[in-house]
């Protein structure tokens, strides 16, 4: 099936997906980006629509008649010059299995994309990889652009709770000024028994709405805990574990006592972990909540805010949080080096944030650009792709294995021997 736009040039994009969402999807990013493209859903369509204009194709490794590797042979045979991104729902590493086999048979690879995959990332990429013109960050996307391909039922996210199909993947935060892995950030996955991983973008919001957000966060804190120990060494070195909590959770005068319980019983010291609310929610149940932070507070256990600076606070309440650490959002990380305002918003959190005792995290840190920006402003913490995607454990595991044996000799390197047999 092919589905160019009538009367364009030839398409400059082509996608082959067995599922029609994922190419619409694709195709809807690339037109807000002024880029021809055509989707395909089997190999002679795809081979049908293959000419010499074609500057991208996007795969899909994985679909039910065609096998991705074998349509690689024929395009390493057919030495097709377009830059291939693969796709899949797959763990990582078979993606980087399928770009290295992709490699060998002389195509040029231009990354993967890891199912399922957000409107941000898909656009960078055609972005980076098209001679697209970039569209300005506030212009208006096109009204029928799927965002978030998943729509969560509510049966299904009662059913899920109940069984426990959630699992969370960790991103590693790294102290700027020593370059040593000193936290992670615990990020709620669904695994739903018939789809793909949902994330979780698709189903908080539901699962606050439905009153069954303090269950959900419950199961992640538990899940969180008992994990942690199998990523920190055994030698007293330790990774703090940051957990999102929704500001709905902070109504209920127990869960200060229940939460410290909980670090308790799996041998958590409270000092060691850090419960993120985002700035928004702070501010929306400021009332309530203070209560709860101060208790949490005074049984040590560390507070964030946030996605700080989208959520139109004023200082005077955020003054009465007794927050620890200050994250601020990636929308400023992002832009800081060409954008002034961002830069400037960027270093008074710094600034203030310091000046009131709180550690400054930076978030969705990609390039080094922007690592290099916030050493220089002084920012103590920095976590995004540009270290490492939220990782599944054993995928940490061994991250953490090759980032210590490439530090060799730090300390990092000796507590991760003790912790990693
Ligand atoms: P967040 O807390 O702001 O988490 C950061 C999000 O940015 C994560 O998305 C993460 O995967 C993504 N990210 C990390 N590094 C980069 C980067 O370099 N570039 C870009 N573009 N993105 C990056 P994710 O995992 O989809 O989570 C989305 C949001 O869902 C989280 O935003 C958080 O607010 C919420 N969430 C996640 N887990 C939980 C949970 O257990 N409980 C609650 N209540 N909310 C959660
Ligand atoms: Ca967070
Ligand atoms: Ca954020």
């Amino acid at each position: 099936m092919r589905d160019d736009k009538p009367g364009d040039a030839l398409p400059r994009i082509l996608v082959i997906d067995d599922d029609h969402n994922v190419g619409e999807f694709i195709a809807a990013a690339a037109q807000a980006l002024d880029l021809s493209c055509a989707m395909t859903t089997n190999t002679p369509d795809f081979m049908l629509a293959l000419n010499p204009d074609v500057e991208l194709i996007m795969m899909d490794l994985m679909m039910p008649d065609t096998d991705g590797i074998e349509l690689l042979r024929l395009l390493g045979q057919a030495a097709c010059k377009a830059r291939v991104v693969l796709m899949s729902g797959f763990d990582v590493r078979v993606l980087e299995t399928a770009e290295e086999l992709a490699r060998e048979l002389g195509l040029s690879v231009a990354g993967h994309l890891q199912k399922p995959f957000r409107l941000v990332e898909l656009e960078e990429m055609l972005r980076s990889l098209t001679k697209a013109g970039a569209r300005p960050a506030n212009a208006p996307r096109p009204p029928n652009l799927v965002v978030e391909p998943t729509i969560v039922l509510e049966a299904d996210l009662r059913r899920a709770i109940s069984r426990n199909e959630f699992l969370l993947h960790y991103q590693p935060q790294i102290e700027i000024k020593s370059d040593r892995v000193v936290g992670l950030e615990a990020l709620v996955r669904w695994q739903h028994p018939e789809q793909r991983l949902v994330f979780p973008d698709a189903f908080i919001q539901l699962a606050e709405s439905l009153g069954l957000i303090d269950e959900l966060g419950w199961l992640v804190a538990k899940r969180g805990l008992f994990e942690i120990g199998r990523f920190t060494g055994k030698n007293g070195a330790f990774l703090t574990l940051s957990l999102n909590v929704s500001a709905y959770s902070l109504h209920d005068l127990s869960f200060p006592d229940r939460f410290v319980e909980l670090t308790e019983r799996y041998g958590v010291s409270p000092a060691n972990v850090i419960l993120e609310i985002t700035e928004s929610g702070l501010i929306r149940e400021l009332a309530s909540a203070l209560d709860i932070l101060a208790r949490l507070r005074m049984k040590r256990v560390q507070l964030s805010i946030d996605d700080f600076g989208t959520g139109y606070s004023m200082l005077q309440q955020l003054r009465l949080v007794p927050a620890t650490e200050l994250k601020i959002d990636k929308i400023f990380v992002q832009t800081m080096h060409t954008d002034h305002s961002a830069r400037v918003v960027v270093q008074k959190t710094i600034e203030m944030g310091h000046a009131i005792g709180m550690q400054v995290v930076a978030e969705g840190v990609e390039t080094a650009g922007q690592l290099d920006c916030l050493r220089a402003d002084g920012c103590d913490i920095a976590q995004g792709y540009f270290f490492s995607r939220p990782l599944p454990p054993t995928e940490l595991l061994s991250w953490l294995r090759a980032r210590a044996d490439r530090v060799k000799g730090s300390r990092e390197t000796d507590d991760l021997a003790a912790g990693s047999s």
